[in-house]
């Protein structure tokens, strides 16, 4: 992508007294016969059609407030309508961009996230792209997850009809897919009406943004508000998947089920966008139903998640990029604690083992009737809705900020101190465990 940036060239769009916006509602119509003909996905009785519509409404009724700015939509009800139809209405009203509504659905239903594709060529990619950033940016800012900006290529060029029509007509057109209908992730968040419309008003901010409108103010001229960087090639999606995804366990509790981890994996061309795990035997077709996000840093994420307690076998991790492209990772085998032999010198753990074993029985059986109720990998510790370019920059600005010098003495100072606590602290353990391993063994004669 870099590389391609160097051949490409910057254009300032020409402004002009009005932008034309036209917003297409996806998929939609009922047949004579009262059958759906395209209703896009379904899930959770929701229709996409009328999702689609819904916000494409609001994206109309928002935009209007803008100066500078004429909008249609290619359909105001449940009528189907063809790519080409479409895009001769595009046509016909001398459209500066079609922006096309839709939510999203994954064959496996593991998938969340929003995307957005763009053309990969020439001018309708610049200006897609340098549009889509603003209503990404939107998405993002209300909790949205980046699943980036996007292009898509089939055999006849972009693999979206669509976009390869809209393009060929030399009108730049984008795909809103705002998130899963079909995955919990999303759909808690995007179920209502409310949050159809909600995304509509977002969409119309980014797209007034990109163009320079205001509310009620009418200007001389506006126009796209970036330089537009035109690529002379196309912009390919990534083909490759993430590389030297590896997992490492750093801690397993069998007694809890709870797995600490480490994964690594690393992808130059995209961003890394989920992982998963499954236990037991898997292969590259093997569906991991539960994603998380991948929120690693510099190629590496730590977490824990949890097993069946007493889980004993194999453990692999998937770690997926933007482009739903996956790789697998080595498997390792799980193996359960072993009570630790009562003449073991170095055993530094006894004491918190003891503890667990406490409230393990504590809570009697019914903990253990319901823990195996639940699935055998149940990922554990749900990680913070972020945008993975959000933590890119947050690194940058945190590697910028340098630890101001006069706050060494004080960090020393404190050194010293934690020290001299630890150390106390290990002393005052090693005898409570040595007290403790004689209870210990009074314990396991009651079993
Ligand atoms: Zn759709």
């Amino acid at each position: 992508m870099t590389a391609l940036f160097a051949l490409s060239f910057t254009v300032r769009a020409n402004a002009a007294e009005t932008v034309t916006v036209v917003i297409d509602p996806g998929h939609g119509g009922v047949s004579e016969d009262g059958s759906e003909t395209n209703s896009g996905c379904r899930y959770h009785d929701l229709e996409e059609k009328n999702v689609n519509l819904t916000t494409a409404q609001a994206i109309y009724n928002e935009l209007l407030q803008y100066g500078n700015v004429k909008v249609y939509l290619t359909r105001e009800n449940d009528v189907e309508k063809t790519l080409d139809e479409r895009v001769e209405f595009a046509k016909s009203v001398n459209a500066d961009v079609i922006v096309s509504v839709h939510y999203n659905a994954s064959a496996e239903h593991n998938f969340f996230g929003s995307e957005i594709f763009t053309s990969a060529y020439g001018e309708c990619y610049a200006t897609g792209h340098a549009l889509a950033e603003h209503i990404m940016d939107k998405w993002v800012s209300e909790g949205n997850i980046r699943k980036d900006i996007k292009t898509r290529i089939g055999k006849k060029g972009d693999y979206y009809g669509l976009i390869r029509k809209g393009t060929e007509a030399g009108i730049p057109t984008i795909i809103l897919e705002h998130g899963y209908l079909d995955n919990d992730r999303d759909y808690q968040r995007i179920r209502t009406e409310d949050a159809w419309r909600n995304f509509g008003i977002l969409d119309a901010t980014g797209i007034a943004e990109f163009y320079g409108l205001d509310k009620d103010v009418i200007r001389e001229s506006v126009g796209p508000v970036d330089e537009l960087k035109v690529p002379t090639d196309p912009v390919m999606p990534d083909s490759t998947e993430p590389t030297g995804v590896k997992l490492v366990i750093d801690d397993y509790n069998s007694n809890k089920g709870n797995v600490d981890f480490t994964l690594y994996a690393y992808d130059n061309e995209s961003k890394l966008m989920y992982y998963g795990f499954r236990t037991g035997d898997v292969d590259k077709d093997t569906v991991f139903a539960e994603l998380e996000l991948w929120d690693g840093k510099n190629g590496k994420l730590s977490g824990s998640f949890h097993v069946q307690p007493g889980y004993e076998g194999k453990l692999t991790a998937k770690v997926y990029n933007v482009y739903q492209l996956d790789s697998l990772s080595n498997t390792v085998e799980l193996v359960p604690d072993e009570e630790a032999p009562d003449d073991e010198e170095d055993n530094a753990v006894v004491p918190t083992e003891d503890e667990n074993v406490d409230s393990y029985d504590t809570s009697g059986s019914e903990s253990a009737a319901d823990a195996s109720e639940e699935n055998d990998w149940v990922i554990g510790g749900s990680l913070p809705a972020v945008d993975t370019s959000a933590i890119a920059n947050a690194i940058e600005h945190n590697t910028e900020s340098k630890v101001q010098r006069s706050y060494t003495g004080l960090i020393i100072v404190s050194l010293i101190a934690t020290i001299t606590i630890v150390v106390a602290i290990v002393v005052s353990i090693s005898t409570a465990a040595d007290k403790r391993r004689g209870s210990k063994k009074d314990k396991k004669d009651l079993y």
